[in-house]
C-alpha cells in the first residue's frame, strides 16, 4: 500500500514538473514575429510635412506612431529616407532621425534619389556597384552620425534594388535587406527565391515585402500588408494565416504619413496639397485599426513584435528551415 502511495506520488510530481516545462516552453518561443516597419518620407517641398504631419496636424506624422507603439510597449522600426536632409532647414532631419533614437525605436536605412544630390537623382539600380557603395554609405554615415547608431537593414524606396545592391550592402556592412517584394516592376534581381519567407542574396539576409492575394468575385488580386492598405479584419486574418502556416517572420508595412487621409474618405476639405499628393486631415481609421491590432498583438501569446536587432540577434539558418513560403489571402 505504502509502495503505491509513493509511487503515485512521485508520478504526481513528474507530471507537475513536465506541465510547468511545457508551459515554459510555450512561452519561450512564440509562433510568429511581427516586425512594424515605418517608411520615414517627404521628399517634396521644403518642410517635412509627410513625415511630421507640419502644416496639417501632428497625428498625420510619424510621432503620432511612435506615441501609439510606445502605448502598448512596442517599438517600431523606422526607415528613413536621410537623403532629402538638403531639402529642409540644417539639423531638421538630424533631429527627427534623433528623435526615433532617443525614444528607443529602431533606425534603419530607407533610399529614394533626390535632385539635390549629384551622386544619387535617379533609381539605385541605374548605378554601378561602386557608385552604390558611395550612395549606401553617404546615408549609413549620416544616421551614424547623428544618431551614434548603425543601421542594421535598408529599405530601397519604391523597392528598387538589384543584385548589385546586396554586394554593396555586404561591403557597407548592413546585414539584412528588406525591400524585395515579389514580381515588384522595380526589383531588378535576377531570380527570386522565396515570396515571403526569410532568404539570403548574397550573403544578406532578405526580409521579404508580405505579399497578399485578395480573394474577389473575378478571382484572387495582388495586396500588401500595410496598414493603408488593410482594414482591421484584414490585419488579423494576415496574422493568423501567417501564425497556423508557419510563415514566422512578418513584415508590417506603414509610411510616416500613413495616418494622413489622402482621399478624403473622412469627409473633409482637401487641406494642403504637396507634390502629386493631397491631404485632407488625419485618417482615424486607419489609426483606430492600428491600435486595435496592436491591442489584438498584446494579448495573443503566440505573436510578438520585434525589431530587426532583436530578430536578428536570436536568428539562425536553421530556424528558416521549419518556416513556410506561405501567401496569405484576404477575404472580404
Ligand atoms: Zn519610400
Amino acid at each position: 500500500m505504502r509502495k503505491k502511495i509513493l509511487v503515485l506520488m512521485i508520478l504526481l510530481i513528474i507530471s507537475i514538473l513536465n506541465l510547468g516545462w511545457i508551459k515554459q516552453e510555450q512561452d519561450s518561443t512564440k509562433k510568429l514575429d511581427v516586425l512594424v516597419t515605418i517608411d520615414v518620407e517627404c521628399n517634396r517641398g521644403d518642410k517635412p510635412t509627410l513625415i511630421t504631419g507640419e502644416g496639417v496636424s501632428p497625428k498625420c506624422g510619424m510621432y503620432n506612431i511612435m506615441d501609439i507603439l510606445e502605448e502598448y510597449e512596442f517599438e517600431g522600426s523606422f526607415f528613413v529616407n536621410v537623403y532629402e536632409h538638403k531639402n529642409y532647414a540644417e539639423g531638421v532631419m538630424a533631429n527627427i532621425t534623433k528623435d526615433i533614437v532617443s525614444r528607443g525605436h529602431e533606425i534603419n536605412l530607407h533610399a529614394h534619389p533626390n535632385s539635390n544630390l549629384s551622386f544619387y537623382n535617379k533609381g539605385i539600380e541605374n548605378y554601378n556597384l561602386e557608385q552604390q557603395v558611395y550612395i549606401l554609405n553617404y546615408g549609413k554615415n549620416l544616421i551614424e552620425k547623428w544618431t551614434g547608431v548603425s543601421p542594421l537593414a535598408f529599405r530601397g524606396g519604391s523597392y528598387r534594388i538589384n543584385d548589385d545592391t546586396f554586394k554593396a550592402l555586404k561591403i557597407v556592412g548592413i546585414p539584412v535587406d528588406s525591400t524585395v517584394y515579389y514580381e515588384n516592376d522595380h526589383n531588378k534581381i535576377s531570380n527570386y527565391k522565396t515570396i515571403n519567407k526569410v532568404t539570403k542574396y548574397n550573403d544578406i539576409i532578405e526580409v521579404p515585402i508580405i505579399e497578399l492575394r485578395r480573394k474577389t468575385s473575378k478571382g484572387f488580386k495582388r495586396s500588401k500588408f500595410d496598414v493603408d492598405w488593410l482594414t482591421y479584419d484584414e490585419l488579423i486574418q494576415v496574422l493568423e494565416q501567417a501564425k497556423n502556416n508557419d510563415l514566422k517572420i512578418l513584415n508590417l508595412m506603414l509610411h510616416s504619413f500613413t495616418f494622413a487621409d489622402m482621399n478624403g474618405k473622412s469627409g473633409g476639405k482637401l487641406i494642403l496639397q504637396i507634390g502629386n499628393k493631397n491631404i485632407y486631415g488625419v485618417d482615424n481609421v486607419d489609426i483606430d485599426d492600428f491600435k486595435k491590432m496592436l491591442e489584438y498583438i498584446k494579448t495573443d501569446d503566440d505573436i510578438d513584435i520585434v525589431t530587426f536587432k532583436e530578430w536578428y540577434e536570436k536568428y539562425s539558418d536553421k530556424d528558416m528551415i521549419n518556416s513556410r513560403d506561405f501567401i496569405p489571402v484576404i477575404y472580404r
